[in-house]
């Protein structure tokens, strides 16, 4: 195996922005340049390479624009109300598709139906509403203009005219205009074909079982789906390990067989990382930016190699697809002569401080929500690691490089995801549990459309005061009372009862440290033994509240590795890089683990009495009564009013 020692070169020269599009753009000059001939109902979405003329005349004859007779104008010049005209019929009737036989003589009509071409004499229609049949004949009761209700040959598209433009990207209507004048195909740019790498010995295909200390791939589907979003043909070329050689060798076939290639890890500065060495031998001019001063994003590489694009987007996720969408996909676009994509843009509020570093241009995801005075502009960090964060979100706002930061109640835009905000009509906003999905799984289809933010009890309460949301699921000890939730309300807020879920210490079955014991006993031997390791909770959980009251001031082993959730304490104990925490009894039960019962903690919702939709906030009410087998058999003890009381 050859793995070339990381060069210092990684990162030396780190550029905005705005100087590596530049760069990247100047080397690449995007442009289309194939065409290939496309069918008519696969055109959809594709971007025409040549001028289209029409071929004939549409429509291809004169045709009858009503359902009446075909007249001589002349004849009817006298014809009134009072005095109507009388014409013969002519002994033919002249339907869609049939050509006519007769012509149209001085004084006659021939019956013609919308679509039916004009015969031969006739100048003008007459809609069939302002005549009366007479004596073998009709009675016309107005006069009619030459030409009335005729559509003339060519009139919509004259043979030879342009009827679309290169550039047209092809919707349904430029599909109906091609077949009018019996198109089958036309000539539109071929799509970039885009060779797409996930490089990393972690890494492991959605649907295969995942190794210990491994993650799935997300990058590579997530960049297939955004290629073609993006009007490039994407090939999936799966996974490649950190392995210098396997790596070039995969980099090559790649780069000589697509129009560009894009990988996604090993762009930081570690000793796994050769993806950006592999690079070097692709061809000129290669790498002409690696470092840009962007968050989410810092190690992306670009580069063009023998004119096409090579690009190498974070292993982090969230940065991948930033990044992906900041500066490779417009690139792209331009090589699939697509135009450029126009985000749709809101404008929304701050509700608290937005944390952002001097001198990087910042993404900052945020979900939006109806807040008083309107949209807020919620952030969802959940750090560049996470995949979910997008699912969460609505958009996101840019903090230019030159600001640390923007304080609470500034007015931002926000660029969408989506082409439209779908604004829920109840807000939830506090500490999730998964309860709460099973209460909205009961919420009604045509009922309000609800929407969870996670930030935890305490920011969750900051929202409801703020009146930026309409309930805070919340489970608070209040220390000195040993109360949960109520000391924790505002005046004119009030509690909806939800559950009480069972809090305990949990471990791997069969440990004797801690098998067969009582609480007391059990915590008696952990903080005895040096080598059983705790796993804590963060600082303001109501879990974290229930340990110390347990620990009493001890510092057990561990007691410094401190995640945000129960499922982080469940997993760090079957994994074994823990031995002991708390958790609450699902989660336990979920992976297995050994539970004794601590406490019961109260998980309730906190509502203004006064809420801005009642009506709203009952659907929510009736959705958690109803879901009351649900939680109980979740392993949740759902609240009554009576025990509330
Ligand atoms: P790297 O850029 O290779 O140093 O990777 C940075 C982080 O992103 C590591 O935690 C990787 O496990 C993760 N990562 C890299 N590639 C992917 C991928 N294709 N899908 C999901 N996570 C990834
Ligand atoms: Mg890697």
């Amino acid at each position: 195996m050859t793995r070339p020692a990381p060069t210092q070169s990684q990162f030396l020269h780190i550029l905005s922005r705005n100087a590596a599009e530049t760069a990247f753009l100047a080397a690449l000059h995007p442009r289309p340049t194939r065409v290939e001939p496309v069918a008519l109902d696969a055109l959809l979405g594709r971007v025409l390479a040549r001028d289209i003329a029409s071929p004939v005349d549409a429509p291809p004859f004169d045709r009858a624009l009503v359902d009446g007779f075909a007249v001589r104008a002349a004849d009817l010049a006298q014809a009134s109300g009072a005095e109507p005209c009388h014409l013969r019929l002519n002994a033919e009737v002249i339907a869609c598709g049939t050509p006519p036989a007769l012509t149209v003589g001085a004084g006659t009509a021939t019956a013609i139906a919308t679509g039916g071409p004009m015969p031969r004499g006739a100048d003008a229609v007459v809609m069939i509403e302002f005549t009366e049949p007479a004596d073998g004949g009709i009675t016309v009761n107005r006069a009619v203009a030459p030409g009335a209700f005729v559509g003339f040959a060519g009139s919509d598209i004259a043979s030879g005219q342009i009827m679309l433009r290169r550039g047209t990207l092809i919707g349904a209507r430029e599909v109906a205009m091609l077949a009018a004048v019996g198109l089958d195909h036309a000539p539109v740019w071929a799509k970039p074909r885009i060779a797409i790498l996930s490089t990393g010995d972690e890494l492991v295909a959605a649907g295969e079982p995942l190794r210990p200390a491994a993650v799935y791939d997300s990058n590579g589907p997530v960049i297939v789906a955004a290629l073609r979003e993006n009007g490039c043909d994407p090939v999936h070329l799966g996974i490649v390990g950190d392995d210098a050689t396997a790596l070039q060798t995969a980099l090559a076939a790649a780069h000589a067989a697509h129009d560009g290639v894009i990988l996604s890890g090993g762009t930081s500065k570690g000793t796994g990382d050769v993806t950006v060495q592999a690079i070097a031998g692709l061809g000129a001019p290669g790498i002409v930016a690696h470092g840009v001063a962007l968050k989410p994003g810092k190690p992306l590489c670009l580069a063009v190699c023998d004119g096409k694009p090579v690009v190498v987007l974070p292993g982090f996720p969230t940065s991948a697809i930033f990044t992906f969408h900041d500066l490779v996909a417009p690139a792209l676009r331009l090589l699939a002569g697509l135009p450029r994509r126009s985000a749709a843009v809101v404008t929304a509020h701050l509700p608290v401080h937005l944390p952002s570093d001097l001198g990087r241009t910042e993404f900052a995801m945020v979900a939006l929500l109806q807040g008083a005075d309107g949209l807020v502009a919620h952030a969802v960090a959940k750090g560049s690691g996470a995949v979910t964060a997008f699912a969460q979100a609505d958009g996101f706002v840019t903090v230019p490089a030159l600001a640390d930061g923007l304080s609470a109640g500034t007015q931002v835009q926000v660029t969408l995801f989506g082409s439209q905000v779908t604004a829920p009509s109840l807000a939830i906003i506090g500490s999730h549990c998964t309860g709460l999905d099973a209460v909205l799984g009961r919420m009604d289809d045509a009922g309000p459309l609800p929407r969870v933010l996670a930030t935890g009890s305490q920011g969750g309460l900051a929202a409801l005061r703020r009146r930026d949301c309409d309930i805070a699921p919340i489970h608070l000890l209040d220390a000195d009372s040993g109360t949960y939730n109520t000391p924790f309300l505002s005046a004119g807020m009030r509690l909806i009862p939800g559950w009480r879920r069972m809090q305990g210490i949990v471990y791997r079955k069969g440990d004797a440290r801690l098998e067969g014991r009582d609480v007391d006993a059990a915590l008696a031997t952990v903080l005895g033994d040096p080598d059983a390791l705790m796993v804590n909770r963060n600082a303001g959980s109501g879990t974290r509240i229930l340990l110390d009251r347990l620990l009493q001031g001890a510092r057990a082993a561990g007691y410094w590795n401190q995640p945000a959730s129960h499922n982080a304490v469940a997993a760090a104990v079957a994994q074994g890089r823990a031995d002991w925490g708390m958790a609450i009894a699902p989660v336990a039960a979920a992976l297995d683990l050994a539970f004794l019962p601590v406490a019961d903690e109260h998980y309730d919702f906190a509502v203004w009495q006064e809420p801005r939709d009642a009506g709203a906030l009952a659907a929510f009410e009736d959705a958690l009564a109803a879901a009351a087998d649900d939680l109980t058999a979740l392993g949740f003890v759902p609240a009554t009013s009576k025990e509330q009381a």
